[in-house]
């Protein structure tokens, strides 16, 4: 950087060529100064050397000032160039400043003002020279972290596929251990029963089916989020109707949670193309949430709606609530809302389960609209098209006016 700046001086007159360089050694400190008498011969030059700045006569026998300007512009545009005009020849001065002259010297040349001059010259090349060496270093740089990102990036992505196949592999393998212990413990609580054993046996073995049931469940979760993960996910979208969906799984539900539902409006059969197993899930899914989040004896109420060529299942809870800060997350995975008051700690899960009724709903081309006041309780709705495709379909018209085709209330 701090290298002797280089001066080029063009002019056709052997009398200046020959003072103004001593001229300028004397007054500019540690300058090369190198001379030519044509243009033709200093774009030789200027090919050779990358010059700190140059100065030409504008008018020159053979190629012209102006003409050399336009060359060196495109030879060396970084270079700044100097014109010496005439006495009061403005339109020369205008043309080459048009051209792109750094600046002009008029004839009879001021020393002062061109040492001046040139000395901004030089100066300006250097800072040009900084800018492009700067420049080129910060592209560098960034091409440098672009590397990193890419590299890490691709780490990442491994990590997250070494993850998920681990994930996959343990919830496979914990599959049939889960299964094989929840037979033999439902075998034993039938011979426990004949046999009129001991109370706290039974009540024993009733709390081990309980949480082979929660451990099967988080399998699953895992199993279907890993699933999800690595897009190996499909469902089979079938036309089925969904008040029988609704009604077989409140009554495995009952089952499990021995409270009977209470079947308020028998309607008509509502059909829709959906994975009736996959719907089953998520209705399983928000009502033992819609259990775990409200103190016992709260009543949880499920409608079945159908508005235009839409079905809403609805799961009602007077339960706990959801904080509206909590409420945009709750579809996250792994997300659990910190110690939600009245849901005891050994009943909350991975926070899975939400994040895949969402995913699944999703892949039906709907959603799960959540209203929910803390201390209140919460709707969780799932909203479903009736049809893969409307356009191919032949609707009835009469049958999508708004109505409540189904509503069942439990009493826990
Ligand atoms: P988890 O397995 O932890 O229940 P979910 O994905 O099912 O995970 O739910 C995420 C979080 O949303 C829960 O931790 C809980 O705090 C909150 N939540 C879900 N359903 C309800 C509900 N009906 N009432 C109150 N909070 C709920």
């Amino acid at each position: 950087m701090n290298e002797i700046p280089y001066l080029l001086i063009v002019d056709d007159d052997i009398g200046l060529l020959e003072a103004l360089p001593q001229t300028l050694s004397l007054r500019l400190t540690a300058v090369q100064v190198d001379t030519s008498d044509s243009a033709l011969d200093a774009l030789r030059q200027i090919q050779e050397r990358d010059y700190d700045a140059i100065v030409s006569d504008i008018k020159m026998p053979g190629m012209d000032g102006l003409a050399l300007l336009a060359k060196i512009q495109k030879l060396r545009p970084e270079t700044p160039t100097l014109l010496i005009t005439g006495h009061g020849e403005h339109d020369l001065a205008v043309q080459a400043l048009r051209g792109g002259a750094y600046d002009f010297i008029q004839k009879p040349i001021d020393r002062d003002y061109m040492v001046a001059a040139l000395s901004r010259a030089i100066q300006t090349r250097r800072l040009r020279r900084q800018l492009a060496e700067n420049q080129l270093a910060l592209e560098l740089h960034a091409l440098s972290l672009e590397r990193i990102v890419e590299h890490r990036t691709r780490e990442l992505v491994e990590a997250n596929a070494t993850k998920d196949r681990f994930l996959s592999m343990v919830a496979h393998e914990l599959k049939t251990p889960i299964t094989s212990l929840k037979v033999g413990t439902q075998l034993l609580q039938r011979q426990v029963k004949r046999a009129a054993i001991d109370e706290k046996v039974s009540q024993g073995l009733e709390d081990i089916e309980r949480s082979i049931n929660r451990l099967q469940r988080l399998v699953n979760d895992l199993l279907d989020a890993s699933l999800m993960q690595s897009n190996a996910f499909v469902i089979h979208r079938r036309r089925c109707d969904l008040v029988e969906i609704c009604r077989h799984i409140l009554d495995e539900y009952a089952v499990g949670s021995g409270s009977a539902p209470r079947f308020e409006a028998p309607g008509e059969a509502i059909e829709a193309e959906v994975d009736a197993d996959r719907i089953g899930q998520v209705l399983l899914n928000l009502l033992s949430n819609a259990r775990k989040y409200s103190p016992k004896g709260c009543p949880i109420t499920v409608t079945l709606q159908q508005v235009g060529c839409e079905v809403t299942i609805s799961v009602h809870d007077r339960g706990v609530g959801i904080p509206p800060e909590e409420l945009e997350h709750i579809f996250d995975e792994y997300y659990r809302v910190a110690d939600v008051e009245g849901a005891s700690g050994s009943q909350t899960g991975l926070g899975l389960g939400l994040s895949i009724a969402n995913k699944l709903v999703e892949r039906h081309a709907g959603r799960i609209d959540v209203q929910s006041t803390p201390g209140e309780g919460s709707v969780f709705s799932i909203v479903l098209p009736m049809f893969v495709d409307l356009s191919t379909e032949e609707v009835d018209t009469a049958k999508l006016a708004p109505h409540t085709q189904a509503t069942w209330t439990i009493l826990q």
